[in-house]
């Protein structure tokens, strides 16, 4: 496919961006960048250093942190620095330092730069919070996926569950919320819907649904670019 088209898909936490922007890629070819996996090996580099507290120290590291994507079947492999941390990045306690981490200004630099060079070649599917508006402003496709807040606690506690964590789903919605406020209030690169951005609510929708109309966007706009 000649076209290259970028897509945007960002939103507040546990959405299903991942989920459907890994979906979405898959079935168009493209390469899926997970940007929020970037902003939590960092905090989990940072963390497993005990520097997560240093400010400077953090956005030294974020300058010089090597992360990589590896698709592997329906797993998105991370690593950084050539370790493997895909799994190890999943945890609530990663989940709020990668939202403190992802407030500071020479991390979010650093990653700015990183993610339009993972992006530009295009036909990729990019989500994360900031791709339509600051990332990729002049993305093919945005789309601002939400889901209620009770919603979405409700998914990650079936995810977290799975994977056999002992989790309260009301303290699952409080982080979740908290994470939400923090992203959307920080000065920089805030979470927002793109003026230009389709809002789809998938509170009622299933991964398949939300997937399909995601794709009819991407395929209109592939042809039209043909
Ligand atoms: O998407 P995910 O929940 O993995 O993102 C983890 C955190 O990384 C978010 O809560 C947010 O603070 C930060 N993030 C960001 N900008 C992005 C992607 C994620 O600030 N583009």
């Amino acid at each position: 496919m000649s076209a290259n088209i970028i897509i945007a898909i960002d939103g507040p936490a546990g959405a299903g961006k991942s989920t459907i922007a890994k979906m979405v890629a898959s079935r168009l070819g493209f390469s899926y960048i997970d940007t929020g996996a970037m902003y939590r090996a960092i905090a989990f580099e940072a963390l497993k250093r005990g520097i997560i507290k240093d400010e400077k120290a953090v956005e030294a590291l974020a300058g010089e942190i090597d992360i990589q994507f590896s698709p592997d079947g329906d797993i998105n492999r991370v690593y950084a620095d050539g370790k493997e941390l895909t799994e190890l990045i999943r945890t609530p306690e990663v989940s709020n330092q990668a939202s403190f981490v992802s407030s500071l200004a020479g991390v979010r630099a650093a990653m700015l730069l990183k993610q339009r060079e993972l992006g530009q070649k295009g036909n990729v599917v990019m989500d994360g919070r900031d791709v339509g508006t600051c990332i990729f402003p002049d993305a093919d496709i945005k789309v601002f996926l939400t889901a209620t807040s009770i919603e979405r606690a409700r998914r990650r506690y079936i995810e977290l569950v799975a994977k056999g964590a002992d989790i309260d789903i009301n303290e699952l919605k409080k982080e979740i919320d908290a994470r939400d406020k923090a992203d959307s209030q920080r000065a920089i690169a805030p979470l927002k819907k793109a003026d230009d951005a389709i809002e789809i609510d998938s509170t009622k929708l299933s991964i398949q649904q939300t997937a399909d109309m995601i794709m009819q966007l991407a395929k209109k706009r592939i042809q039209n670019a043909l």
